[in-house]
């Protein structure tokens, strides 16, 4: 199957998915967009007020200064794949739990291993912690660091920047220094997966 196959293939099984309690509360299901062969990958948390209504991501405040922060190094949020740790709302906006995270996890994997991407940036703390467990987000955000062969870069959630003069300059200046890291990543490698599942749960996709 093509990525671009995947990828689609990934967003229908998304949206009839009901493998935790969100898909009860939600209007649409948010399985991210972006070209396939897009080189940057952006995941963020989950869908908001917004992007539950639209069900595309990224498209309320925090939306509209990711759009910012990708003009000043030259891009349009058309250009990258955008997605999400969980594809559908949580209630109130409240933190994704830990059995969402889980049971939506494979959709993700899926993505990454469609996109290849060059490299993956993770916006706030719940994307981080799918690649850095351990790790805080004041110590690693905007540096550059590989996890099986790609380039994984933490970056503060827009939706926090936006309001907290300190974390804004630290997005900012992360933004400003992307497209040297784009530059230093390594092609994609092969399909390899990023969390350390077992080989027989891989051999499903
Ligand atoms: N915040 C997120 O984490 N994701 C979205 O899609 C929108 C806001
Ligand atoms: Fe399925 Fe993910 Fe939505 Fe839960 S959040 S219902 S696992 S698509």
């Amino acid at each position: 199957m093509s990525s671009d196959d995947e990828l689609r293939a990934v967003a229908m099984e998304v949206r009839a998915c009901k493998a935790c309690k969100l898909h009860a509360s939600r209007k649409n299901a948010v399985p991210g967009e972006g070209p396939a062969a897009s080189e940057l990958m952006f995941i963020g948390e989950g869908p908001g007020f917004h992007e539950n209504e639209q069900g595309r991501p990224f498209v309320g405040a925090a939306g509209k200064f990711l759009e910012e922060l990708l003009a000043g190094i030259g891009l349009r949020r058309e250009q990258v794949f955008i997605g999400n740790v969980v594809k559908c709302r949580p209630p109130g906006n409240r933190d994704p739990l830990p059995e969402e995270i889980q049971a939506c996890s494979a959709f993700l994997e899926r993505q990454i291993q469609a996109l290849q991407p060059k490299v993956i940036v993770t916006l706030g703390r719940f994307s981080m912690a799918r690649f850095f467990p351990s790790a805080r987000i004041s110590d690693i955000h905007g540096q550059a660091r590989m996890l099986n062969g790609r380039m994984v870069v933490a970056m503060y959630h827009p939706a926090a920047a936006l309001h907290q003069p300190s974390l804004r300059r630290e997005i900012e200046a992360d933004f400003a220094n992307l497209p040297a890291l784009i530059q230093r990543a390594a092609p994609a490698a092969p399909a390899e997966s990023e969390t350390a599942k077992p080989p027989e749960q891989l051999s499903l996709f």
